[in-house]
């Protein structure tokens, strides 16, 4: 009983953690598959019903092949007690239980640790061998208070990682070979107001470190971006792209969603941006209550507005335990999947003609073959489909001009 597959949903907060388990356990062997695995370990998603039914669905699968199931992350903050009382999970522990992972995994018996949200990770992440990029969590936890969010209650309250630590990981994982940083966390743009730094601060010294050539970042607030963050936008270690997440634009409904930003505020900072040629994307959330045929088109209206060339669109997915979950006014499932379809036309079309602008001297990372093709991100975060004889994974590819086509870019790289 010493095989353990990794299973993760959702984010790239879950990625990085679950990096952390696979560093943590040292009697046991990770295999690449379920079938393969004695015990496994579903790192879950509770983001909306969907991540649920995902989860649930996936654990009911391996119940019938009598794995052993232990479930973590976000899912077994929200529905880890019913799950163990219904005895669909072996084991259930929470995210400040990862680094015990070893000794919870060798328990005979049943065992529920949901454990605290209030800690913080010690254990410095040293590889990410099936990848090309590194991801680094830099904090933990959001202190916002979104009417529709629920991961404050299952991630707890906004907590920045020791500068320090965060420099010593990326400094071992440069020595390892990484040139690419991806932060991340719950709302990265919250890093340093516990402890008297900043994001802009830790970027600048991050860039400082041997062999630190690209540094991406996760979902920003356009609250947080601040004059000592905009000063970085022009430094050559900076992806050209942000995503900033807006999840409306209309003023009323930001208001009824209980966001921070504010629609003329959010133009203005997004047109100053793309004038600095980034690419921008963000999260747009279509059917939340109170999202009425006017205030959608009053929405739509103003998203023509904003120079988005990336979406994360989804529909309202109601939480229990949230504020959005009380409110009456709630838009048909039909209805909000087609407004959803719209923003995704919208942005793909605006993601076509900023790639029509932005295809020359474009420095891709390649990560992955797909098809005929080698692929990997541009400093846009576009996708870049290379056809190449040579094995160019992990490599740093420089594309003088590519072929852009609606589906994406392509280039060759010969001999
Ligand atoms: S900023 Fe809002 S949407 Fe994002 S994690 Fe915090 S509460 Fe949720």
């Amino acid at each position: 009983m010493n095989r353990v597959y990794l299973k993760t949903f959702g984010c790239r907060t879950n990625i990085y953690d679950s990096q952390i388990m696979a560093q943590n356990l040292k009697d046991f062997v990770l295999v690449e598959s379920e079938a393969e695995a004695d015990i496994v370990v579903v790192n879950s998603c509770t983001v909306t019903n969907s991540a649920d039914s995902s989860a649930r669905s996936y654990i009911a699968g391996l119940q019938k092949q009598g794995k052993r199931v232990i479930l973590a992350g976000c899912g077994a903050i929200s529905k880890g007690e019913s799950l163990f009382a219904d005895e669909k999970v072996f084991g259930v522990f929470g995210h400040s239980e990862k680094k015990n992972i070893n000794a919870l995994l060798k328990r005979e018996e049943r065992f529920f640790a949901p454990g605290d949200l209030k800690s913080l990770d010690e254990t410095i992440v040293e590889d990410f061998s099936s990848r090309s990029k590194a991801f680094i969590k830099i904090q933990e936890g959001c202190d916002f208070n979104c009417s529709y969010c629920i991961i404050p209650s299952v991630r707890g309250g906004a907590r920045s990682q020791k500068e320090e630590k965060i420099l010593a990981q990326v400094t071992k994982l440069a020595a390892n070979g990484y040139g690419e940083f991806v932060l991340t966390g719950t709302n990265i743009g919250s890093y340093g107001k516990d402890t008297g730094s900043s994001i802009a601060t830790l970027l600048k010294r991050m860039s400082l470190i041997r062999g630190v050539r690209r540094i991406r970042l996760g979902s920003l607030e356009p609250v947080q971006i601040d004059d000592a963050f905009m000063e970085i936008l022009d430094e050559p270690w900076m992806e050209r792209h942000l995503h900033i997440a807006l999840q409306h634009t209309s003023e009323e409904m930001l208001r009824i969603m209980r966001r921070r930003n504010a629609l003329q505020r959010d133009l203005e900072l997004f047109e100053t941006i793309a004038q600095k040629g980034y690419a921008l994307g963000t999260d747009f959330i279509v059917g939340h209550p109170g999202e009425s045929q006017a205030l959608w088109e009053e929405g739509l209206e103003n998203f023509r507005r904003f120079p988005i060339t990336h979406i994360h669109a989804f529909t309202y997915s109601k939480r229990e335990g949230t504020h959005a979950a009380t409110l009456k006014g709630v838009v048909n499932g039909k209805e909000a999947k087609s407004r959803l379809k719209l923003l995704e036309a919208i942005t793909e079309e605006n993601n076509y003609r900023f790639r029509q602008r932005h295809n020359r001297n474009l420095q891709v990372l390649v990560e992955e073959r797909k098809g005929n093709f080698q692929s990997g991100y541009d400093q846009f975060y576009n996708r870049v489909y290379i056809d190449s004889p040579l094995d160019l994974e992990k490599e740093w590819v420089e594309i003088a001009q590519a072929e852009v086509r609606r589906e994406g870019n392509f280039a060759k790289v010969a001999q």
